[in-house]
């Protein structure tokens, strides 16, 4: 889509991207010549970290914050960025928490607040970004979701029923969005070492992957990108794209 010294830059908007995968994605698309937004909720010096670290290497970048999972703040995020930059290129809706907990135990504000920002922030921000795609012709649009919202886990009703909904979301979007130039595909990594898998008990995990290792915020990041900027991912679309170390194959 772009080149490194192409002026003026497309514009990526990057939820939750302080840490974690998030952080990985912005750092790659910027240096991949992308102008980047970095939102977080809460981790305003980790951002700025992000953000720093990009424009000493010669990228753009700015942070934005916002909980995403309140309609009016993930509105209020799209409207200024549309406002300093003007265009959105790509959307990658990142942010995600988990609650865990049995069913039979789970509190109504751990199901309501996965829920809320895994599903609904992805809602929120794609409708918000969507009539500025549509008058570009052109955008696009990467959800994180997860092998989890395709295989089910014991203990993650609710983070499984919101990444299951961002899948039926990005198939339906990329329906929608199809003439319009718009491509909408689904990123689902397995487990992946960041701060929402430090304390899981790895030997267990690793026996079901047949890798044998958990994957890198890069390697997702490496996708995200081919995805958002690659020229061969202009004809991919609805696609949920697992990236797993072979956990789940089908
Ligand atoms: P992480 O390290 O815990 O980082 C989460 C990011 O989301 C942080 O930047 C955080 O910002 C942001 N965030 C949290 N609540 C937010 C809110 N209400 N509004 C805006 N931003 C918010 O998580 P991660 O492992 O990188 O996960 C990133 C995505 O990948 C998530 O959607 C997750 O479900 C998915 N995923 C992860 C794995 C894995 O194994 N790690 C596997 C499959 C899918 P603050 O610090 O400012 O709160």
């Amino acid at each position: 889509m772009t080149s490194p010294s192409s002026s003026p830059s497309e514009i990526a908007v990057v939820t939750g991207a302080s840490r974690g995968i998030g952080k990985e994605i912005a750092l790659s698309l910027a240096k991949a010549g992308l102008e980047v937004v970095v939102n977080y909720s809460n981790s305003s010096e980790e951002a700025e970290k992000v953000v720093t670290e990009i424009i000493s290497t010669g990228g753009k970048a700015y942070k934005v914050q916002a909980n995403i999972s309140k309609e009016k703040e993930a509105e209020d995020l799209i409207k200024t960025v549309l406002e300093r930059s003007k265009r959105i290129d790509v959307l990658v809706n990142n942010a995600g928490i988990t609650r865990d907990g049995l069913i039979m135990r789970m509190k109504t504000t751990d199901w309501q607040s996965v829920i809320d920002l895994n599903l609904s922030g992805v809602f929120h921000c794609t409708r918000a970004v969507s009539r500025t795609m549509i008058k570009q012709k052109k955008g696009r649009i990467i959800n994180i979701t997860s092998v989890v919202g395709l295989m089910g886990n014991a203990g993650q009703a609710n983070y499984s029923a919101s990444k299951a909904g961002v899948v039926g979301l990005t198939k339906s979007c990329a329906k929608e969005f199809a003439s319009r130039g718009i491509t909408v595909n689904a990123v689902a990594p397995g487990f992946i070492a960041t701060d929402m898998t430090k304390d899981l008990a790895a030997e267990e995990i690793l026996n079901a992957i047949p890798l044998r290792k958990f994957g890198t915020p890069n390697q997702v990041a490496s996708l995200v990108r081919f995805l958002a900027m690659d020229s061969g991912a202009e004809y991919i679309t609805g696609q949920v794209i697992q990236i797993d170390g072979g956990m789940v194959m089908s």
